[in-house]
């Protein structure tokens, strides 16, 4: 379900991650993201992008801090509800795509709602409704083999979405792709969120950072800049520029 109301989609407050060793990953970081935004997380390699997008994602715990998705606080739920609230809530988008080779478009994508208890035939009807809306009507018995890296990874946002989340994360989708290629994947990326979808991109490139609404920046763990996002300007929130 999209999120609705004014409850934010992700809210960090003052999150550390620590690991084995004295590293420390993230360093206090609080961040809140709507419903509605298009951000980016912003920086260069060993900055904390990926440790975010687990903590983001519920798929590892801050060592200490708040985690809250969609209201709920992770901390209070156990594995398998973080789990349940991951399939919910969570769409992913990964660099190099993980689709299943053997299998084609719509199975792909319909298995994107296989933790939903969707029955099947409804389960591969919403697929090739999310494979339309991606612009790849025209594609849905081709299997990965017979697809471009771009139509490649518009399956897999098709994946993320048909279940409906409440966030789309991203994990530096255009990073296996050639330039055109990438600039369709961030233009069908701004078509979602103008119709509602609130999506969160993790990069190390600052050209795909500078093309979304908002960009929050990280360095050695922590947010060093956050351009903030249109609610908070509208309410008048004071955010720091950025730096590049
Ligand atoms: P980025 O995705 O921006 O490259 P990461 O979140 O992967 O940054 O890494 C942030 C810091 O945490 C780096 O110093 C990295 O070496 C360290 N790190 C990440 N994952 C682990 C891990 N599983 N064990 C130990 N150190 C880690």
């Amino acid at each position: 379900m999209t999120s609705t109301g004014h409850t934010p989609v992700v809210e960090l407050r003052q999150v550390t991650k620590e690991y084995a060793g004295d590293v420390r990953a993230l360093r206090g970081v609080t961040l809140t993201i709507h419903a509605r935004e298009l951000l980016a997380l912003v920086g260069p390699s060993g900055s904390g992008k990926s440790t975010m997008l687990n903590v983001i994602g519920t798929l590892d715990r801050p060592t200490s801090g708040t985690v809250r998705v969609a209201g709920h606080d992770v901390s209070a739920l156990s594995d398998s509800r973080l789990s349940a609230l991951r399939a919910r809530h969570i769409g992913f988008v990964f660099q190099h795509f993980h689709l299943a080779p053997g299998r084609d478009a719509v199975d792909n994508v319909a298995d994107g709602l296989l933790y939903a208890g969707v029955p099947r035939a409804e389960r591969r009807a919403r697929a090739r409704e999310a494979l339309h809306r991606v612009g790849l009507g025209h594609r849905l018995t081709h299997r990965p083999g017979g697809l471009s890296g771009g139509e490649k990874q518009r399956v897999a946002i098709a994946r993320a979405l048909v279940g409906e989340p409440s966030l789309l994360l991203a994990d530096e989708p255009t990073g296996a792709l050639d330039t055109a290629s990438g600039a369709m994947v961030m233009e069908l990326l701004h078509e979602l969120n103008a119709a509602g979808t609130t999506i969160c991109v993790i990069t190390h490139d600052n050209d795909t950072a500078a093309s979304l609404p908002r960009r929050v920046r990280l360095k050695d763990g922590e947010v060093v800049a956050d351009t903030g996002s249109r609610r908070g300007a509208a309410a008048g929130v004071r955010h720091g520029g950025e730096a590049s």
